[in-house]
């Protein structure tokens, strides 16, 4: 039996109106003789209303039951779209992540797929049962509710897809599909038909929200093409696939990141083992940094600048003056007002010139650029926040992308 994997996200379930047209989606691709795994997220804001009532109980809830919490959300729509399949007169199962056999490692509210025993997921298929699976929530080895981190449950259907060796992975969403920028901030973007798995884990990682980052991580890693698909209409959507597949372009996306921070730690002893004891700490609370500038350094000492996610800023902050203490480094100073801004495309490698294109964009209108960072195939500049959206428009037109047209190789 071929088996595709669906994945729909909070806004294509948000209602029961909602859930009955995805449960008729679903059921006229069944008739077809295709076992379909259908994957949904909470529906509409139900994740961000839980997080809301916890935080009306504890400021800082315990992690354990932060994801006990947060899993219900997934619950609730897994249920229901179920029960929408039955009314129709077809025949569903729903499965929380414990029942569908998705194991992973223990770290609350950023847990990874460790192994998904199938074995759970493939008996109904055979039945011939649609089999519906909460995103975004697994079991650890030791029995505890664990979930994968926001907008995981992308990161489900790719995993799901990869393991049950799936004819393919669609994720159903509220756009059209991959776009050359965020339409909401640059009305010129126009949607991609392709993009690589290696583009779109750049764009993902560098503010692009349509997926998650782990998701096209597994895709890459297993060869598996994911399309990203509208819930709301027929459209193509955009096929994500292995970069041999694809010509090449310089510049594909562009996008940005506003929820950033930086961080220096002034004037540190300059000598072997304190870089690696600074983010050696920061890795044992869990901190990932985006970037790391090390200074020339002036004499014996030199400045350490990180930039990393606003959300771990003052985490960062307080480990990084502990050592800066123990070091007898000058301090810590920080700003949680910057942005990223970053393009992203395979053909940047063996074009000279594309760098200075991108900081002319920005300088032609006067922003300046605090901090620089590259890939192979992706450029980004650190800037204040309140220049994102003007960053964003002047690098999506100096780079002509309204026009740009992605095609097969
Ligand atoms: N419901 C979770 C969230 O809002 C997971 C997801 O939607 O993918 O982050
Ligand atoms: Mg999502």
């Amino acid at each position: 039996m071929d088996i595709i994997v669906q994945k729909y996200g909070g806004t294509s379930v948000g209602t029961p109106e909602k859930i009955q047209r995805v449960a008729e989606r679903i059921l006229g691709l069944e008739a077809s003789g295709m076992g379909v795994v259908a994957v949904v997220s909470a529906m509409g804001d139900t994740t961000d209303r839980l997080i809301d009532m916890a935080r009306k109980i504890s400021s800082n809830p315990p992690r354990r039951e932060l994801d006990m919490l947060l899993s219900t959300g997934e619950q609730i729509s897994i249920s229901l779209l179920s029960m929408a399949i039955h009314e129709r007169g077809g025949r569903a199962i729903s499965m929380t992540g414990l029942q569908s056999g998705i194991i992973t490692d223990s770290r609350y509210s950023e847990a990874k797929i460790r192994e998904i025993k199938t074995h759970r997921i493939l008996k109904p298929l055979e039945e011939g049962k649609v089999v519906i699976v909460a995103g975004f929530q697994g079991v650890s080895r030791g029995a505890e509710i664990t979930t994968l981190g926001r907008g995981g449950s992308d990161t489900t259907a790719a995993a799901l897809a990869a393991a049950l060796k799936a004819k393919s992975c669609e994720i159903y969403t509220d756009v059209d599909g991959v776009f050359t920028a965020d339409p909401n901030l640059v009305p010129e973007a126009v949607k991609l038909d392709y993009i690589s798995h290696e583009e779109m884990l750049e764009l993902a990682g560098s503010g692009a929200q349509v997926l998650h980052p782990r998701a096209v991580e597994i895709a890459m890693k297993f060869g598996l093409p994911l399309k990203v698909k509208p819930a709301h209409s027929f459209g193509s959507g955009t096929t994500i696939l292995e970069g041999s597949m694809l010509e090449k372009v310089v510049v594909t996306g562009v996008t940005a990141d506003k929820d950033m921070a930086k961080i220096a730690i002034q004037k540190v002893p300059d000598r072997p083992g304190i870089a690696a004891k600074l983010f050696g700490a920061l890795a044992r609370e869990g901190i990932s940094v985006h970037l790391i500038i090390q200074s020339i350094g002036e004499g014996n000492v030199t400045d350490v600048t990180i930039v990393l996610k606003r959300e771990y800023m003052e985490r960062a902050v307080e480990v990084l003056r502990r050592l800066s203490k123990q070091l007898k480094a000058q301090g810590v100073i920080f700003d949680a007002n910057v942005a990223e801004v970053s393009i992203v495309g395979s053909g940047m490698v063996t074009e000279p010139g594309v760098a200075a294109r991108m900081f002319r964009a920005l300088a032609k209108r006067k922003i300046n650029i605090e901090l620089i960072s590259t890939s192979h195939i992706r450029i980004s500049c650190v800037i204040h926040k309140r220049h994102v959206r003007e960053a964003v428009r002047a690098i999506h037109e100096d780079f002509k992308l309204g026009k740009l047209k992605r095609r097969l190789a």
